[in-house]
């Protein structure tokens, strides 16, 4: 079966990202595909209306990957799709799949990425210092024993097997406690049942007992941002949010290059990676703990610091700061609000770049990433975005990349203490904004170098995203098109 399923995988990105010349090739795996595809998975034969929650340790360093099982538990009602049980978005570094024990038949998988995978990337432990940390999947719940596999990309960006566990849903080793906790559950948009929508989920961190009210008004301002921000302005009817007020022993979360310690409830810290404005936590059973009471696609963690930071995980978590103390938060963190929810609901990338550096070890130039929004042009000298591209552009796109570098290089090396220097960099800032703004370019969708972190040899979909500049601007067509796409897996 697991043969059967590499095939699949194969296809799947094939029929999503490869050229359609190039796609003529492959007419015995879509044949085959096909087959698979007809024989989909009915909900109710495999799975009953409650979640299927794993815990686990993943441990290791740059080169190794251990896995060991923590803790399997019985939730509440199941949020996610009845439809598509095989997901074919094609989005994360992991899988997780359910096998039926019986026949061996895949019967649910969804993509995710992991605190663990982004930690590799690191210094820490590329030089081979293992860690640990704790993660949760959630799956439907199924009614027969089921073998669990988490399957991770190989350089074919193809999904193989790394760890399997077997799970009798009806044994006593299935944790069926329902969790307790004080803090105030409220649903802040209502568009119906749980498994017809995306239900949202944000927990306050860092606000103490006396800042109920800010968490209410932070709560209804993040709202407002994120369905003011296409695609999710039109697609609000499509959401519930719900939202869980997390009381913290203190005001505030840590920030320990400034050795600053608060005792917050879910323990969400700047500095994450040793990054300054990289805000994670590592109390991850803690969080599901307190979120298993919501039925939840989606998890933001909104954590109460004036400070700029948060950090994004794909089907993982999501954070962000709060902004200033004031009423009226500043108009940084809601852009960080909605990139970084790019990041989690989505599995965007980050399209931006310094110029400084022209290669990274994140994005190795001859493979092809897995996410949808950047590109190597490893694949046939196409984007994956190909059915997107505007007609008659050339590829690769010229976009005023030279003078952009050099004008963000000054932009860079402008000091506070220089003399004009608001002004200098008001300046600056408006024959930028001129590159990104051109009439010309306006809708584009093309391969414009610079991208995932690199100045060379990394191509995003458009002069300007959400996911490149830090400003409120849209995300670009193709980021959109794939967060409908997510949104429709949910819905439909
Ligand atoms: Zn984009």
């Amino acid at each position: 079966m697991l043969d059967l399923r590499q095939a699949f995988n194969k296809r799947s990105y094939v029929e999503h990202f490869m050229s359609e010349k190039a796609m003529k090739n492959c007419t015995a795996l879509v044949l085959l595909a096909s087959t698979l595809l007809f024989a989909k998975p009915q909900f109710e034969k495999y799975f009953e209306n409650k979640t299927l929650r794993i815990d686990y340790f993943h441990s290791g360093t740059a080169q190794t990957e251990i896995f060991s099982l923590d803790q399997v538990y019985e939730e509440g009602e199941w949020p996610g799709t009845r439809n598509q049980l095989i997901n074919n978005l094609q989005l994360g570094l992991y899988e997780a799949q359910l096998y039926d024990m019986e026949t061996s038949e895949l019967i649910f998988n969804y993509g995710f990425c992991s605190i663990f995978g982004e930690w590799q990337t690191t210094g820490e432990a590329i030089n081979g210092i293992y860690r640990t940390m704790h993660e949760t999947v959630r799956l439907p719940f199924p009614k027969k024993p089921v073998k669990f596999v988490i399957a991770k990309r190989d350089t074919n960006n193809n999904f193989m097997p790394i760890w399997s566990t077997s799970v009798d849903p009806n044994s006593r080793f299935v944790n069926r406690e329902k969790k307790q906790h004080p803090f105030k559950i409220i649903k802040d948009i209502d568009n119906g049942l749980p498994f017809e929508k995306v239900d949202l989920l944000i927990m306050g961190d860092g606000y103490a007992k006396n800042e109920r009210k800010k968490f209410r008004r932070d709560i209804k301002h993040y709202i407002n941002v994120l369905f003011e921000s296409p695609p999710f302005s039109s697609r609000k009817q499509d959401f519930n949010v719900w939202s869980i007020e997390v009381i913290s022993g203190q005001s505030g979360i840590d920030e320990p290059r400034r050795n600053i310690w608060k005792d917050n409830a879910l323990g969400s810290t700047f500095n994450s990676f040793d990054i300054e404005r990289y805000v994670l936590t590592m109390e991850n059973r803690r969080i599901r703990d307190i979120a298993s009471i919501v039925p939840y696609d989606a998890l933001y963690i909104l954590f109460n610091a004036s400070r700029y930071g948060g950090g994004g995980i794909y089907n993982c978590i999501a954070t962000c700061y709060t902004g200033q103390p004031e009423n009226a938060p500043d108009w940084w963190s809601d852009y960080v609000f909605v990139h970084e929810f790019g990041h989690s609901f989505a599995g965007l990338a980050d399209e931006y770049y310094s110029a400084e550096v022209a290669y990274n070890d994140m994005y190795p130039l001859h493979l092809e990433p897995w996410e949808p929004n950047i590109t190597t042009l490893q694949m046939d000298g196409q984007p994956k975005w190909y059915n997107l591209l505007t007609p008659g552009l050339a590829i690769p796109t010229d976009w005023g990349k030279v003078t952009f570098d050099s004008l963000s290089g000054v932009r860079r090396s402008l000091s506070h203490s220089d003399a004009d220097y608001a002004k200098k960099k008001e300046s600056l800032a408006a024959q930028i904004n001129a590159i990104l703004d051109a009439d010309e370019l306006k809708g584009v969708v093309g391969c414009f170098e610079g991208g995932g972190y690199s100045s060379e040899g990394i191509y995003r979909p458009s002069i300007n995203c959400r996911m490149f500049s830090k400003s409120v601007v849209e995300f670009c067509p193709v980021c959109q098109n794939t967060i409908e796409r997510v949104i429709d897996y949910y819905i439909k």
